[in-house]
């Protein structure tokens, strides 16, 4: 495996990766990719095992975006354990690691944005101004950078998720994303690197949030349709430690907010607890936070 922090070492190492395995094979490798920030969890390691399973060249990106986080936000204090990271994925059998540093990603006068409009305005977007901004612009930049195949990503960001898929439509990206299903603690909890911030007693709380959301699925399996008594099923489970920031039900592509549910409609929700930000969501009616 190689762990590489310049754009120019990726691309050649890339290339000569891709022409042995294509001589060695015959055919075209397909290049697979999972960006994320580090401090890889379960719910990374899902991704990248997804990827080892479809994809000849495997790609992983560690790297702790800037642009995405706001200036009263955890840049600073966001948990980095690269040795670790990598070891993990020399694991998994993945081939390239991409670990650039700030300065290689973004030139100083830098003055070109990416921006989607529309399914970023509710939700993370409005509580986290210029948040989406920010990623789809590392995202779009490492896609240029790696020139996957395929691009996983986790369910557990619903939002992220869909802001990605339209991007990649609407800029003609030639890959296809993959969404994978969250992957949680034995209490429920998605899993999340920021999950590390809270305390054993906020930790208990905390996974009260996915039995809320589990407690809207079953009510909504058992015909309750309306978002109002959906939403007061959800607050009936959580901890008064956890303080909500939003709870809705939207349509799963538009992300427009609903009052009336339907099947594969999402439950999106994000909350404090203690001083860390959780965020968390459910699909009504399907196999339990399977993509449609
Ligand atoms: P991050 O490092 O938090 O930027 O996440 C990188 C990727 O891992 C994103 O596509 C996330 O949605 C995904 N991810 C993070 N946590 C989970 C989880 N618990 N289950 C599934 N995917 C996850």
């Amino acid at each position: 495996m190689h762990v590489v922090k310049t754009i120019a070492e990726f691309r050649r190492l890339k290339r000569h990766l891709c022409r042995q395995d294509a001589a060695e094979k015959l055919r075209r490798p397909s290049v697979g990719f999972v960006p994320t920030m580090g401090n890889l969890h379960e719910g990374h390691m899902a991704l990248i095992r997804r990827m080892q399973e479809s994809d000849d060249i495997g790609v992983v990106s560690i790297f702790v975006n800037p642009t995405q986080f706001g200036p009263a936000e955890d840049l600073e204090s966001y948990p980095r354990t690269l040795e670790d990271d990598v070891q993990k994925c020399e694991e998994e059998g993945v081939h390239l690691v991409f670990a650039p540093d700030s300065d290689e990603m973004y030139a100083p006068d830098r003055c070109t944005s990416v921006s989607v409009s529309g399914i970023t305005q509710r939700y993370c977007g409005a509580s986290r101004p210029g948040h989406f901004d920010g990623v789809a612009l590392v995202v779009a930049k490492l896609f240029n950078i790696v020139e996957p195949d395929r691009a996983y990503f986790g369910l557990k960001d619903y939002q992220q998720y869909r802001v990605i898929e339209r991007m990649v439509r609407d800029l003609d990206f030639p890959l296809e994303v993959v969404p994978c299903p969250t992957v949680r603690e034995w209490n429920g909890l998605a899993m999340s690197s920021r999950n590390s911030y809270l305390s054993p007693q906020e930790r208990t709380a905390a996974a009260t949030i996915y039995a809320g959301l589990c407690a809207a699925a079953v009510a909504f399996n058992g015909g309750v349709t309306d978002v109002s008594e959906l939403v007061r099923k959800v607050k009936a489970e959580l901890d008064e430690a956890v303080q909500v920031e939003y709870l809705e039900v939207a349509d799963s592509r538009t992300l427009e907010p609903l009052r009336t549910a339907r099947r594969g409609d999402v439950v999106l929700v994000a909350a404090k607890v203690g001083g860390t930000r959780l965020i968390d969501n459910i699909i009504l009616g399907s196999e339990l936070n399977n993509a449609d």
